[in-house]
This record gives structure tokens, sequence and C-alpha cells, in this order.
């Protein structure tokens, strides 16, 4: 029997007028990231968690201002509380599973049951209930746009591979970068039903000549400039097609 507990997000203030809400009673695995960003005229919360409890109420405070709710990407585990904003943004290749989700195309199919769930939200919960909740686009980000919080914009980056719309967010006045899925400390995931190795590929060589200071990943900790490169390469090395042993012996 898994315990209740009062409190499902654990939130950590970093710097930047960046705070982290993370789900420490999700696997360590699957455990993601949502950021709330600080600005002067309104604010930004990159992707919204699991949705397993509201995420809106575990901004409090934070919210006093209007807020613009963006999807790094249309994955079960980052969008499960954009139906609580009511502005919502992520790129046009993501916006009809944010419209129309299901377990299949938000991939919960393949990673959300009972065991990637350590406690339980309130006494009853059963995670066999899980689905996510429409929450289609009002704003869609193209590669490029500007997010302009009246002290500080980020740029709009297409990032796609781990899925056709990833975007990240990039800061250039400080260096961050949130980068979703695209990058993150871990095996990347490139073989899902929409994923597409080869643009992967190219963002990675994209995101490589990026002068960042710090990357906000969808899941595990941030990674500084020197990380995210090593992590680049080890991933471009694994993806050059290895000789097969025919052609290494020459055999015809
Ligand atoms: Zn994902």
């Amino acid at each position: 029997m898994l315990k209740v507990v009062e409190e499902w997000f654990e939130s950590q203030t970093l710097e930047d007028g960046v705070t982290l809400f993370g789900e420490p009673y999700v696997d360590p695995w699957l455990q993601p990231n949502s950021w709330h960003v600080r600005g002067r005229d309104r604010d930004l919360l990159i992707d919204s968690g699991m949705g397993i409890m509201s995420l809106k109420d575990a901004l409090g405070a934070l919210l006093d201002k209007p807020i613009l709710a963006v999807a790094s990407h249309s994955h079960f585990d980052h969008i499960g509380s954009h139906h609580e904003f009511s502005e919502r943004a992520c790129h046009p290749a993501e916006a009809d599973i944010m419209t129309k989700p299901t377990d299949q195309n938000t991939v919960a199919d393949v990673y959300m049951n009972e065991s990637m769930i350590t406690a339980l939200p309130h006494p009853g919960y059963d995670v066999r209930e899980y689905g996510i909740r429409p929450a289609p686009p009002t704003q869609l980000l193209e590669d490029g746009n500007l997010l302009d919080l009246g002290d500080r914009v980020f740029k709009v980056l297409h990032l796609p591979g781990h899925s056709p719309g990833s975007i990240g967010l990039w800061e250039e006045e400080t260096g961050i970068l949130f980068s979703g899925d695209a990058i993150y400390e871990g095996e990347f995931l490139d073989q899902l039903y929409h994923s597409d190795v080869e643009a992967y590929i190219e963002t990675m060589h994209h995101l490589r000549e990026l002068p960042v200071r710090v990357v906000h990943c969808g899941h595990y900790g941030s990674l500084g400039r020197e990380r995210m490169i090593e992590l680049i390469d080890g991933y471009i090395a694994s993806k050059k097609a290895p000789l097969c042993p025919a052609e290494v012996l020459g055999s015809s």
C-alpha cells in the first residue's frame, strides 16, 4: 500500500527568476521538470508535469500576473496540467495532440502504469484512471518567434527529433536554455512513434553552436555548456553507422 502525501510537488527557487517544480513521487526515470519563469509583465510556465495533481494550485503565490503555459512538446509527462491555464502555447506540429490527447499520441500507453508512482496524492487515487485532458493551444510558436516578458525575452528554437514539434526557449541575455526532452542527463528517446533520428542529429548540431551557460532540461538536473556538448557528441557518435562485419572483412 502506497503512502498518501500532502504535497505532490517539490519546488526549488533558482537564480534568474526561475523556479523548478519537480514531482518526487514519480519514478526517477520519468520525473518531469516544470519551470516557472518570472517576467516583469508576464510569466512563463514551461511544461506542466504529469497532471496527477494541480500544478496551478502548487504555483500559489507565484500566480500574480498573466502566465503563458508553453509545452516543450506534447508527451503526457509535460502537459498534464496545461488544461488549467487559459493561455497555452506549443509548436504547430504538436497542436493536434494538445487538442485531442490520447494515451497513444502522448505516449502514456508506453510509459504510464502503477509502478511509475511511489506515493498517492490522496486516498483512493487510482492510477488506472490516469489520462491527459485536452488543452488546445491558444498560440502557436515557430522557430525564431520571440516571447517578450517585459524585461526579458525568450527565443523559440525548433528542436525536432524526440518529437516533431519539440521546442526550446533560449534567453540570450542570461545564456539560459529550456530544452524540454531534446537534451537531458540520460539516454535520449529517439525511437518513439513520431521520433526522427536524422532530425535529432540536426538538432544536436544546432544546439552545439549555442553559447549556453545553463540548460534547464525536461528531466534530471540542469547542465552546463561543457556537459551539454559531451552529451551531444556522445549521441552523435552513437548514431554513426557502424561497419558491418562483412564490410570489414571485405567479403562479397
Ligand atoms: Zn518527451
